[in-house]
């Protein structure tokens, strides 16, 4: 059985228990807008330079 590390969530630092993904954590703890906004200032950092 393989080990996973835990998952620490990248907006609120949060580390998830084994039994529950970063999805059900996003969908659960956090509003639409504050996941939307993450994802967008994630790929602004990713694509930097690209515009
Ligand atoms: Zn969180």
């Amino acid at each position: 059985m393989a080990f996973e590390p835990p998952v620490t969530c990248p907006i609120c630092q949060d580390t998830l228990t084994p039994d529950r993904t970063l999805e059900d954590h996003l969908v659960g703890t956090h509003t639409h807008r504050e996941v939307v906004r993450y994802l967008l200032f994630r790929r602004e950092r990713v694509g930097a330079g690209t515009i």
